[in-house]
């Protein structure tokens, strides 16, 4: 139920809040310790604020938010101290998020330094260790940020992230600032560290191509709501969800032999998320709209056809044929 609502506040002489931005409107879904997890949707569908409540970042206006069996909705500053290391956040922009006063090596430590970790000498060996794992010279340690290209500093950035050990990252698209060429290099540096160290993402795309390669399940968000969520092959081989179809259409085909297919295009903009469409919030776009997705906002469930744990939110789903799946662009 995992809800945040900003206010709007407007009105004179007195303010008052006169709206909300249903950003976030009733979430449900959970990770598993090491799963990846993919949340994908166009820009502004709340993907960005569902990281930063899921890191207590942001504190939710409704539902709730468990990790490992603790409830951390409303948890102060204190109480969280001691997770805030096991759940990291890696940013899109690589260059915004690393100070570039700082040397790199300072860069990696601050999150041992805030935490009290690893003292006096111990803290270099383990940036020199973090440095190789993610690809980078050892020896580049007293480096400015500046001195690297950008898939460079992104891989900075994983560093940093990895420095407490975290048993949950969330990675709020994190090679969409970096040029195409070097986006499956740190594609595949993520999906390294997930694998060999066991930790958890949620990784955080618009492109479900990039998904694809990097997560196990996938949750598909519109305006807001979870509309698909499945194991990823059950995702891509039997999108369900007119949303997920369209956006499934979108992506380029890099191959020869897949079938080319075709594209879907959706009609108009996404909606205000002040004021979205009264029941089904996909209704203003979707092609198969009837009189009760305009009445009735549908549930997120197992529909006929589909296996176990891929659920869908739409009173009239796709049929279940097979499209061929994307791939990623290109390995390097
Ligand atoms: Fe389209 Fe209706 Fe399904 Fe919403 S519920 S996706 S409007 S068919
Ligand atoms: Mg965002």
């Amino acid at each position: 139920g995992l809800t945040k609502h900003f206010p709007i506040k407007g009105g004179f002489p007195i303010r008052r809040t006169v709206g909300a931005v249903q950003a976030v409107d009733g979430l449900d879904f959970q990770v598993a310790e090491g799963e990846s997890l993919g949340l994908v949707g166009e820009s502004g569908c709340g993907k960005s604020t569902t990281g930063r409540l899921i890191t207590r970042l942001l504190e939710p206006t409704g539902g709730k938010v468990t990790y490992r069996g603790q409830d951390i909705t409303h948890a102060n500053r204190k109480q969280l101290a001691p997770i805030r290391s096991e759940i990291q956040m890696i940013f899109q922009d690589p260059y915004a998020s690393l100070n570039p006063r700082q040397t790199v090596g300072k860069i990696i430590s601050g999150p041992m330094e805030i935490n009290d970790i690893n003292p006096e000498g111990g803290r270099e060996k383990r940036v020199r260790e973090l440095l190789e794992i993610v690809g980078l010279n050892p020896e580049h340690y007293n480096r400015f940020p500046h001195e690297f290209s950008g898939g460079q500093r992104q891989r900075i950035g994983v560093a940093r992230a990895l420095a407490l050990e975290p048993k949950l990252i969330v990675a709020d698209e994190p090679v969409s600032a970096l040029d195409v060429s070097i986006q499956a290099q740190v594609v595949n540096l993520l999906q390294k560290v997930q694998k060999e160290l066991g930790i958890a993402f949620v990784f955080i795309a618009h492109d479900l191509a990039i998904v694809r390669h990097f997560s196990q399940r996938v949750a598909v968000m519109y305006l807001g709501k979870i509309v698909e969520i499945a194991d990823r092959d059950d995702l891509y081989n039997n999108p369900r969800h007119p949303y997920t179809r369209a956006l499934l259409s979108a992506v380029p085909e890099a191959t020869v032999d897949a079938e080319p297919r075709e594209r879907i295009r959706l009609a108009g903009d996404v909606p205000s998320p002040i004021n979205p469409p009264s029941g089904c919030r996909f209704r203003t776009r979707c092609w198969k709209a009837m009189e009760k997705c305009a009445s009735e906002a549908p549930p997120l469930v197992q529909v006929d056809g589909n296996k176990p744990g891929h659920l869908t939110a739409c009173h009239y789903p796709e049929a279940t044929e097979s499209v061929p799946a994307p791939r990623l662009s290109k390995d390097p």
